[in-house]
């Protein structure tokens, strides 16, 4: 389960960058209309993103299922999409999401934009042999990837 922390923990940082300077010196402050907003450390910019609130967006939630369904915890998608750990319980139940057994492959995630994602794919070797998924992820791509058929 030490993997998956160390790529919850990359994905969380890799989202939450600074949208002026990429900067990721990012802190919480305060909420505005629902929205969290957050401060860019580097450049004093202040911005909100659309991922907390009352209402969360079907994308937050399809997303929470799918990680819940590859085989990360509550709290680890809790880290990714910053959704609380309860409310993503919740939807397991609402939805009734029933997580198979990962006995047999181990995923592991990586972050691309569209650019780095083109040239993941371009190599053959890295395709064969295994099972991907690749999912939108704000505005970059999660890629999902096991290999079942390696020993
Ligand atoms: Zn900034």
């Amino acid at each position: 389960m030490l993997n998956y922390y160390i790529y919850a923990k990359f994905i969380y940082m890799e989202i939450l960058t600074c949208p002026k300077c990429q900067g990721n010196q990012i802190v919480k402050s305060g909420v505005i209309n629902n929205k969290q907003r957050y401060l860019c450390k580097k450049c004093k910019y202040y911005f909100t993103v659309n991922k907390i609130g009352k209402k969360i967006d079907d994308y937050y939630v399809t997303k929470a299922l799918q990680l819940y369904l590859e085989g990360l915890s509550y709290r680890e998608i809790e880290r990714i999409i910053g959704v609380s750990h309860v409310t993503i319980s919740n939807w397991v139940k609402a939805f009734h999401i029933k997580k198979p057994s990962h006995a047999n492959y181990h995923p592991t995630y990586k972050i691309f934009n569209h650019l780095e994602l083109v040239e993941y794919i371009k190599n053959k070797d890295l395709l064969s042999g295994a099972g991907m998924i690749i999912t939108e992820l704000g505005d970059k791509f999660m890629l999902i990837k096991w290999e079942r058929f390696k020993d």
